[in-house]
C-alpha cells in the first residue's frame, strides 16, 4: 500500500496538471495531495484508508451519494449494449431521448427542449450562442450583451469564465471579454449601505441592473444570467423580493433570462428546480452536476418553448444549426442520468434536502452562530455557509492573507469532515449529498464547532 502511494504521489507531482490548484506548490510537494479511492453514501475513503464525511458532495454534485449500484449497473449495461452513437442530424439513443423527456417533465412550466453537453461550462457556452443566434434570427443583431453578477459562477471557459464574476477566474487570463458585463451581487450581508432592509437592497440591485441596461442601451443587451442562489461566490440566498424585482427590469427591456441551475437543479434547495423555488421564469436553464450526480459527465440547456420557436425559425431560414459536440447526449451519461433521476424520486431526496437542510442550518446556527467571529450563518435547502469576520458588530472582514476560511476548512478536514473554503472571502461552505441524515448533519455541526475552536482558540 505504501509503495503504491509513494509511486502515485510521485506520478501526481510530476505529471498531473490539476485544475484550481497552486501549480508550483503542488509540483514541489509543498501542499498535501489526497488520492481518493472509494465512497459510500456521504463518506469517501482515501488511499491511506482515511474516511471523511464529504459535506460538499465532491463539488456539490454527488447528490445521491457515493457507491450507488443502480447507477453503476445502468452505466455498465449501456456500455455493453451501445457505448456510443452521436446525436447529430437527428440521431439519438433510447437513453438520451428518455432522459430529455424526464428532464422536461421535471422542469418549470414553459420549458420544452433539452440540448445535452458535458459540463456546466459548455452548457453556458451553448446558452450564449443560442441567445446570439436567436437575436440574429429576430433581426436585432446589435442585441448581444450579456449581464451576469459579480460573484456569480458560470464556468471557466473563455466566455463562461467571463460570465463568472470572481477575480481568481479572471486574473492573468485577459478576462472578462466583451460583450459580458457585470452588475451588483445580491449579497445582503456585504451591502455597502447597512441601513437598507432586504427589500430595499433587492430594489437597489434591480435599480443598478436597470441603470446598466439603460446606460448600455437596451437594444444592445440580450440576456441576464444568474444562479438562483449564489454558489461558488459565497453560498448566498437571494434577498427578499430579489428575483421578482430583477425580472420586472428584464421584462421592461426585453432581456432574456438564463437561470444557471448547475448546482440547484434536481433538488438541492428542497425543490426540483431553484427557479420554482424562487419564482423565476427563465428562457433557458443550465443543468449539470445533479443531473447524473456526477457518475458521468453530462450537462444540458433546457430551452423554453418560446425560444425554441425562434430557433426553429432560424433553421427554417438558415439550415441545420451549426452547433454540437461529439459527446452531446452520450448514451452512457444519459443512462447514468436516468438511473440518477429515478433514485432521487425513489429515495425522496428532494424532500430530504429541504427538511435535513433546514435542520443542518438551524443546528449550525445554534452551535456557532453566536461565536464572536461568525458574521452570518446562511443558506437554503442543503446549501449552507458560515461567513467569518474579525469584528461582528462593525462587520470588519479579515485580511485575506490570514487565510481564515482555508484554515478552518483544513481544521475541519482534520476532524474528518469536508467543507469548502469558498474562493472569495472567509466563507466555509456546505453542500452535502441530498441523502444526508440528521445524525450525519449533527456530525458536521460538531466537527465545525470544533474546527472553529481549533483556529480561534476556545
Ligand atoms: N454554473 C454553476 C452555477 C456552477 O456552480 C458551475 C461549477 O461549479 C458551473 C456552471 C460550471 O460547471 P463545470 O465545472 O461542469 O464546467
Amino acid at each position: 500500500m505504501l509503495d503504491r502511494n509513494n509511486e502515485l504521489d510521485a506520478f501526481d507531482r510530476d505529471h498531473f496538471f490539476h485544475p484550481s490548484t497552486h501549480m508550483g506548490a503542488h509540483a514541489r510537494g509543498e501542499t498535501p495531495n489526497r488520492i481518493i479511492a472509494g465512497g459510500e453514501g456521504v463518506y469517501i475513503t482515501d488511499t491511506n484508508g482515511r474516511v471523511s464525511l464529504d459535506a460538499f458532495a465532491g463539488l456539490y454534485c454527488v447528490n445521491v451519494g457515493y457507491g450507488r449500484r443502480k447507477i453503476a449497473d445502468a452505466i455498465a449495461a449501456q456500455a455493453r449494449e451501445l457505448a456510443y452513437y452521436h446525436a447529430y442530424v437527428g440521431h439519438g439513443t433510447e437513453a438520451s431521448i428518455r432522459l430529455a423527456r424526464m428532464i422536461v417533465e421535471r422542469a418549470p412550466k414553459g420549458m420544452s427542449r433539452v440540448y445535452f453537453g458535458l459540463s456546466g461550462s459548455d452548457a453556458n457556452e451553448t446558452n450564449i450562442k443560442l441567445i446570439w443566434y436567436a437575436n440574429n434570427v429576430l433581426g436585432r443583431p446589435e442585441k448581444k450583451k450579456i449581464i451576469s453578477r459579480w460573484r456569480g459562477y458560470h464556468g471557466s471557459g473563455v466566455m463562461t469564465g467571463s460570465l463568472t464574476g470572481l477575480d481568481l477566474f479572471h486574473k492573468a487570463f485577459d478576462l472578462p471579454r466583451a460583450p459580458i458585463l457585470h452588475t451588483e451581487a445580491p449579497y445582503y450581508f456585504r451591502r455597502a449601505d447597512r441601513s437598507m432592509s432586504e427589500e430595499q437592497f433587492s430594489q437597489h440591485c434591480a435599480d443598478q441592473l436597470d441603470a446598466l441596461i439603460v446606460a448600455e442601451g437596451p437594444e444592445t443587451v440580450a440576456a441576464f444570467i444568474g444562479e438562483p442562489i449564489l454558489g461558488t461566490g459565497g453560498i448566498v440566498p437571494p434577498p427578499a423580493g430579489y428575483w421578482q424585482k430583477i425580472q420586472a427590469v428584464l421584462k421592461k427591456h426585453d432581456v432574456m433570462l438564463v437561470a444557471d441551475e448547475v448546482v440547484t437543479g434536481f433538488g438541492r434547495l428542497g425543490s426540483m428546480f431553484g427557479s420554482d423555488h424562487y419564482g423565476i421564469e427563465p428562457d433557458l436553464i443550465t443543468i449539470a452536476k445533479g443531473l447524473t450526480s456526477a457518475y458521468a459527465p453530462l450537462s444540458g440547456v433546457i430551452v423554453s418553448e418560446k425560444l425554441w420557436e425562434v430557433l426553429v425559425m432560424g433553421s427554417d431560414r438558415l439550415g441545420p444549426i451549426g452547433h454540437g459536440w461529439t459527446y452531446s447526449a452520450h448514451p452512457i451519461c444519459a443512462a447514468a442520468g436516468i438511473a440518477n433521476l429515478e433514485l432521487i424520486d425513489e429515495r425522496d431526496l428532494v424532500r430530504n434536502a429541504g427538511v435535513t437542510g433546514a435542520f443542518l442550518r438551524a443546528e449550525l446556527d445554534r452551535a456557532v452562530g453566536g461565536h464572536v467571529h461568525v458574521g452570518e450563518v446562511r443558506g437554503d435547502g442543503l446549501m449552507a455557509a458560515i461567513e467569518f469576520v474579525r469584528d461582528r458588530d462593525d462587520r470588519v472582514f479579515f485580511d485575506p492573507s490570514e487565510k481564515i476560511g482555508p484554515r478552518i476548512a483544513a481544521a475541519l478536514a482534520d476532524r474528518g469532515v469536508i467543507g469548502r473554503a469558498m474562493p472569495q472571502g472567509d466563507i466555509l461552505g456546505f453542500a452535502p449529498p441530498l441523502c444526508l441524515t440528521r445524525e450525519e448533519a449533527v456530525r458536521i455541526v460538531e466537527a465545525t464547532a470544533g474546527a472553529i475552536g481549533d483556529v480561534f482558540g476556545r
